[in-house]
């Protein structure tokens, strides 16, 4: 499959069919603690990446016959997906012809304009990113396009939250020592408090990030993130820094090493996800050879982070 992977597990998704509308790595941010690494195609312009067609052919083929239940469909991928102009036809169709709700995991960056609002109309959940109370901690951290400005980006996603009927999130992911000082995370609810998003999400890195210095976010922090954001009227927050649970459907690929380079381009994978992706083929198959052989190979990247080891595509551009 060239444009959905899993279902995956996810944290707020529960088992989710990731489909990816961009080409690798292309976003309007490069944002320090990405998992995918840093941004290799930087641009706030939008285009048709692919044949849509194509890739509702995959989505349909994948809903129908996937071992494992597929509770959303997730546009999501390699970069930002709202960059793909036919997203609205996507998501449209995506929910028609499989049945399934529609989320669209989005940086928000682009929501400022009219026909990305009206794409993302037909998703049934969108969860924006917001990291950034203040101009120059945004620019630290997500690293956007130069034409883009958190005021307007703000302002985007609020009027889309008043326009649309489905469910907004908001993201946000606490780097240690960069957005967890009491005044930043004061203007941040200030920003979210213009947005009024039904529920925010509190996160941090938990997989290998694009910049080796970023770490994730420690207990202080998350406190005082949570008592500073949770601080609104009818504004749930949650926290989503435990790594993931659930299963990985590889029944799609041909073989393990196929599945792991393909699922590790778009979800780092940590060890004991790899060894469960090799035996969803077969439990005679001697996993460490097969991780070394890819390993050795150039084929994956084997990576400690924060105490755990993960394998990603040797695609990733990271420091
Ligand atoms: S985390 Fe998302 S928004 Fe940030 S660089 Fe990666 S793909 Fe782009």
């Amino acid at each position: 499959m060239k444009y959905v992977y899993g279902p995956v597990p996810s944290r707020r998704f529960g088992s989710s069919l990731g489909v990816n509308p961009v080409l690798f790595k292309t976003c309007s941010y490069s944002c320090v603690y990405c998992q995918l690494g840093w941004t290799q195609h930087m641009t706030a312009v939008r285009s048709s990446f692919f044949p849509p067609e194509d890739i509702l052919a995959e989505i349909e083929e994948a809903a129908n016959n996937s071992r494992l239940p597929v509770d959303y469909i997730t546009f999501v991928g390699e970069g930002e997906p709202t960059l793909n102009s036919d997203l609205g036809f996507l998501i449209r169709e995506a929910g028609e012809r499989t049945k399934r709700p529609v989320a669209v995991i989005t940086n928000g960056s682009l929501l400022w304009r009219e026909d990305v609002r009206q794409d993302l109309m037909n998703a049934d959940v969108v969860s924006a990113e917001l990291d950034a109370g203040t101009d120059g901690v945004f620019r630290e951290i997500n690293r956007p396009h130069p034409s883009l400005s958190l005021d307007e980006i703000v302002g985007g996603i609020a009027e889309f939250r008043r326009e649309f009927e489905g469910r907004l999130w908001i993201q946000v992911m606490l780097v240690e020592g960069r957005n967890c000082s009491e005044e930043e995370l004061l203007a941040l609810r200030d920003r979210i408090e213009v947005i009024k998003p039904e529920r925010v999400y509190i996160d941090t890195p938990i997989r290998p990030p694009a910049e080796g210095w970023v770490k994730p976010a420690g207990p202080e922090c998350l406190v005082r993130a949570h008592d500073i954001l949770s601080d609104f009227v009818g504004i749930e927050s949650m926290d989503i820094t435990s790594p993931e649970t659930g299963l990985f459907d590889s029944s799609a690929f041909s073989g393990p090493e196929e599945a792991l380079i393909s699922l590790s381009k778009r979800h780092p994978l940590r060890e004991e996800q790899a060894v469960q992706i090799i035996s969803s083929f077969s439990d005679e198959i001697d996993s460490a050879a097969i991780l070394t052989a890819l390993v050795s190979a150039r084929k994956l990247g084997c990576v400690e982070y924060n105490g755990r080891t993960y394998y990603i595509s040797s695609e990733i551009r990271r420091a």
